[in-house]
């Protein structure tokens, strides 16, 4: 048996390019491993610094009462960010340092260990990386196994890489059940703007993975092959935070694709919830059926107002930009909040943009002003820029983005500062 702490840091994003929702979500990377360790017998605590506000010497205390013998640190606040996380790990090197002395072994998860794990490595100062979706990975760390692929690691000196990321088979996830305490403090209802929360919040995974290949889209190395849970696995879990009063749920999927049995199942149930996906794959019945279930919130990526824009980013759209307007204010006779995502593209003229932005306003439908792209590491982006990852990916990235653009998303109220002034530096 082996006494396992799992830790979501309590995340900062000054001066990050961090695209992401700042407020709490469930650690569901976390949860998933934690009912994978608790089921095969060994001892688990699951720290959330970031839900319950703690601090360094808080977690220290809990961690000294435990005694683990691994403590699993991840770099990115839950799996719905994994594909757009904070380029930098201060947080997560910030965390490993108070910690490092109070486990025989430090282990990281996340999309920067998955996509350059030398780096993440030495950064972190941690034992051992592993590349990829971790919940099998860490029950086989935890079972004493040390040589299978999906792992980095220093020894004499030198950093070792065995094998490639791996993914778990997903599907057969069982029903997760999150503590009452945890869910209480869950207040966030994510991506949600018709009203307001009543009761707590909470996510949920009903697939893995996306069968597109977007040129932006960092997913290649987690989260990649498309997988679904089974309808009844899936509404036993929403019924499980239900039964804790869980209002409204996001489903974390990275495309969350039509479904009538789940839907089905979800519209005798009264939960609300939100959803990302494309809208040129929901039909106008299966968008009644949409709302019906629940459903508050979409988020579509249109990404490019024109086809040769689209086509630039491997969008693989059969729909017509007009085809695409007309599906989204069909979404919004059902779902009372609609989203278009839009990228800053050489292809769209701003004026187009921009009253193609207040026509879908006119209707209904939230449309925001273009972002720029940042060219994560592991997405094809940045392999047409500059090859594969190397060691310095994430500030070459970086040094990239803060160079060609120099208006920022909303939600980013400061001017982005270098990777090398928010990480603590270490020598590769
Ligand atoms: S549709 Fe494109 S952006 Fe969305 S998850 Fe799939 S590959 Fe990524």
């Amino acid at each position: 048996m082996t006494r396992v702490a799992l830790i979501n840091p309590n995340w900062n994003y000054d001066g990050s390019i961090y695209f992401g929702c700042r407020s709490p979500h469930l650690p569901l990377e976390l949860g998933i491993s934690q009912h994978y360790l608790k089921e095969a017998g060994h001892q688990t605590l699951l720290l959330d610094a970031h839900m319950f506000g703690l601090s360094f010497s808080d977690l220290q205390s809990e961690l000294r009462a435990f005694g683990p013998d691994m403590i699993v640190i991840t770099t990115a606040p839950t799996y719905l960010f994994w594909r757009c996380a904070p380029p930098e790990l201060r947080v997560p090197q910030q965390l490993a340092l108070a910690v490092r002395d109070l486990a025989p072994m430090l282990v990281a998860v996340g999309p920067h260990g998955s996509t350059t794990p030398r780096a993440t490595l030495k950064k972190l100062a941690v034992d051992i990386v592993v590349m990829g979706e971790c919940e099998q990975s860490l029950l086989r760390l935890a079972n004493g196994e040390r040589d299978f692929a999906g792992l980095a690691f220093a020894e004499n000196g030198a950093v070792h890489v065995n094998g490639a990321p791996q993914a778990v088979g997903f599907t057969d996830q069982p029903a997760l059940d999150w503590p009452q305490e945890m869910i209480a403090r869950h207040s966030h209802h994510h991506h949600r703007f018709e009203a307001e929360p009543i009761g707590p919040g909470a996510e949920v995974e009903a697939s893995r993975g996306c069968p597109y290949n977007c040129t932006f889209c960092a997913k290649e190395n987690f989260r990649n092959a498309y997988r679904k849970r089974p309808p009844a696995v899936l509404l036993e879990e929403i019924d499980r935070l239900r039964q804790r009063g869980v209002e409204y749920i996001y489903f974390i999927d990275e495309i969350f694709l039509p479904n009538p049995e789940l839907l089905e199942g979800l519209v005798a149930r009264g939960l609300k919830f939100g959803v990302q996906t494309r809208i040129d794959l929901w039909k106008p019945d299966m968008l009644k059926l949409l709302g019906r279930a629940g459903c508050v919130s979409i988020e579509a990526g249109i990404e490019s107002l024109t086809p040769e824009g689209r086509a630039s980013l491997a969008k693989n759209c059969k729909m017509t930009t007009e085809q695409l307007a007309d599906r989204l204010v069909e979404a919004r006779r059902h779902v009372p909040f609609v989203q278009a995502n839009l990228i800053e593209m050489p292809q769209d003229d701003d004026p187009v943009v921009q009253r193609w932005r207040g026509r879908m306003q006119d209707a209904g439908v939230w449309a925001n002003d273009p972002v720029p792209l940042y060219p994560y590491p592991g997405s094809p982006d940045y392999r047409k820029l500059w090859g594969e990852p190397d060691d310095f990916a994430w500030e070459r990235a970086h040094k990239h983005y803060l160079a060609m653009f120099d208006q920022f998303s909303d939600v980013q109220e400061q001017r982005p500062v270098p990777l090398s002034e928010l990480e603590l530096q270490v020598a590769r």
